[in-house]
């Protein structure tokens, strides 16, 4: 199988998730060439076939342009699938490439399994398993789900041009909102989910947080529910920690927001299911009750 991964520039420089593309047709077991709409001074240390275009001419999003360089590289590799991140670079160029194509596409891949691609479904609680029934297909993957791959080495570049025209120009990027806490360099996160069951609960965590010296954190149904402002939300929808030490109390270890805590240096879970998902990654699970445990925890660190 040959895959035409399409990798990320962000203000001139590659994102770092592109690596996880690698990581992902790694484990494919596919033969890989690269596309970037990018520039030459940042490129990935990998040894390849890399699609250069230049994005101070195609601009660095632009999905009309970006769609048409990605079918004229996917033509020139006779590539069986084109690989994107699932962000919003690749959610949207994704089904522009599969009409294109005429290819099925499959959304947000978090495991590859004999019989197919593993997505999640249900909001995260249950996943399926989906197989493309066309001799092409588009896939979107999802952030954290793979690990990124640096094989090192310089890629063979060939240019890229396209004389498609689009209706579109990208302007540049500006803050969505000035984020009212920045999780990323909290020491310390004590961070609620579902598991506390009311917004009244909320104050449990925030006490044993400021006993700990650390930052709440919340998952995103928490958010959702407007327990907590979305400044707190861990996740791929929200910010990516890795603190010294990481509480989860009551969060099941849904893979989204595995992805934005999982590098912490000691996670500790507080979950009354022993077979969460949280424990997988956990240094330590502790069984319990949270409504019991966590003030019980936050006295006790008083003493
Ligand atoms: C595109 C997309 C992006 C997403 N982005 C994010 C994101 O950025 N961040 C994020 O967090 N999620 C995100 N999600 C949602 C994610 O899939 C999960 O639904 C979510 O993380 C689950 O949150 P939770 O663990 O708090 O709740 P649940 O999955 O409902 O888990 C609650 C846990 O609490 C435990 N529990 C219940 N009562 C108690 C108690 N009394 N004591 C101890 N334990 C208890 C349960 O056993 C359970 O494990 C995203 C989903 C999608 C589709």
């Amino acid at each position: 199988m040959k895959a035409l991964l399409v990798g990320e520039y962000r203000e001139g420089n590659l994102l770092d998730t592109t690596y996880e593309l690698f990581g992902f047709a790694d484990q494919l077991g596919a033969e890989t060439a690269l596309l970037l709409v990018g520039s030459d001074s940042r490129l990935p240390a990998w040894v390849g076939t890399l699609y250069l275009a230049d994005a101070a001419q195609y601009g660095e999003y632009n999905p009309e342009l970006h769609t048409q360089l990605v079918l004229e590289a996917v033509a020139r590799e006779s590539a069986d699938c084109v690989v994107f991140l699932h962000s919003s670079y690749g959610w949207d160029l994704a089904p522009r490439v599969a009409a294109g194509l005429k290819a099925a596409q499959v959304s947000e891949i978090i495991g590859i399994r004999e019989e197919g691609f593993e997505v999640g479904c249900c909001n995260g609680k249950m996943r399926r398993t989906v197989k493309p029934a066309t001799p092409s297909c588009v896939l979107t993957i999802q952030a954290g789900a793979f690990p990124q791959l640096q094989p090192g080495g310089s890629p063979t570049i060939i240019r890229m041009e396209t004389a498609g025209s689009s209706s579109l120009e990208f302007m540049g990027y500006e803050p969505a909102e000035a984020k009212e806490l920045n999780l990323t360099r909290a020491e310390v996160i004590v961070t609620a989910g579902r598991g506390i069951g009311k917004k009244e609960n909320v104050p449990l965590i925030a006490a044993l947080a400021k006993a700990l010296g650390g930052e709440l954190g919340a998952s995103r149904p928490v958010v959702d529910a407007g327990w907590v402002p979305h400044g707190h939300q861990v996740g791929t929808t929200g910010q990516s920690v890795s603190p010294k030490l990481y509480v989860a109390c009551g969060v099941s270890g849904a893979i989204q927001h595995l992805a934005g805590m999982k590098k912490s240096e000691f996670i500790l879970a507080i979950n009354k299911d022993k077979e969460a998902p949280i424990g997988e990654v956990a240094d330590l699970l502790v069984v319990a009750d949270l409504l019991q445990f966590v003030p019980a925890l936050t006295a006790r660190l008083a003493k």
